[in-house]
């Protein structure tokens, strides 16, 4: 198998904050794979780092000290912590091996909104133009201050409109009990579809705890970012939704076959891949993520186009 790469950088229209920090640029990696017949087989190394991958420098390194030809059993034998990597050459691999067959058309898209008081004109936009479940983040800012601004996107946002609140870990305990006091509150007339990864993935337990006090659902995301944490997130009881970030939770047959043979509600979700990743995600996403819930991969607004 012939094997190549190229590195790309894509900027964000706006930087994206969250409580990990502000994220300006995206770069990434494309791996190529040709059989002696010239078919080639392509997929995309798209790394998070703050969110548990390897860096973009590990998976750059990783691909650069790569010989020009591989076997199949060197492309599917990247080492576990290098999970984005995995992703890359697993679906170049397929993308080689595999006829594509017509997959079921992916389940609705989420999109995601702007941190604070942006958030209130661009989910009237979004919803102009179809999308009905908003992702919104906090934990950035005080939470009076955000919930302020969240009974006012609650009120801008028609009746139909399904939230999603991601934290991505940010909040205290007692800030986290007075999230889904108001999200329960705010249930009898809104639908608070959950709330994502409200503590750090250390305060497992806690979460546990939380998600059988309230009734408004929680996701878990950071503490699921690799496909051995959410094994063990699974075995540990988590009975309520699965975050899944397939770009960087490694090879997507052994995801699949987790997904296959245990009753997770998954919400499959981007990691802003460029379109060679994305194409990847969407079509494990048909296979594997809840159809009842939006995919969170109503992401492309955010970024300048592929280049
Ligand atoms: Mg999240």
């Amino acid at each position: 198998m012939q094997y190549s790469f190229q590195i790309y950088q894509r900027s964000f229209q706006q930087p994206l904050q969250t409580h990990h920090g502000l994220w300006s640029i995206r770069q990434g990696l494309i791996v190529s794979l040709a059989d002696d017949s010239g078919h080639i087989g392509r997929g995309e190394i798209a790394p998070l780092a703050w969110f548990g991958s390897e860096t973009w420098e590990q998976a750059y390194h990783f691909c650069q000290h790569l010989r020009q030809q591989l076997t199949q059993s060197q492309i599917l034998s990247v080492p576990d912590d290098y999970p984005a990597c995995q992703f890359g050459f697993g679906t170049a691999w397929e993308a080689l091996t595999q006829n594509l067959v017509s997959t079921p058309a992916p389940p609705d898209i989420c999109g995601l909104l702007p941190t604070g008081i942006q958030a209130l004109s661009a989910a009237s936009h979004l919803w102009e133009q179809g999308y009905r479940t908003f992702k919104w983040k906090i934990g950035v800012d005080a939470p009076e201050h955000e919930q302020s601004l969240f009974r006012q996107l609650m009120a801008a946002l028609p009746q139909q409109a399904l939230i999603r609140l991601d934290a991505n870990g940010g909040l205290t305990h007692k800030a986290a009990q007075g999230w889904l006091q108001l999200c329960d509150l705010v249930a009898d007339h809104r639908t608070i579809e959950y709330l994502e990864q409200p503590l750090p993935p250390n305060q497992f337990s806690d979460m546990l705890l939380l998600s059988q006090q309230f009734e408004t659902p929680l996701a878990l995301d950071e503490s699921v970012a690799t496909l051995s944490q959410l094994q063990q997130c699974y075995r540990q009881g988590w009975k309520g939704i699965f975050v899944i970030k397939p770009a960087i939770c490694g090879y997507p047959d052994r995801l699949r076959q987790f997904c296959q043979t245990h009753p997770i509600d998954a919400v499959f979700s981007s990691v802003f891949e460029s379109d060679i990743g994305r194409q990847a995600c969407l079509k494990l996403a048909a296979e594997l993520s809840n159809p009842r819930r939006a995919i969170g991969f109503g992401v492309r607004h955010w970024l300048s186009p592929d280049e």
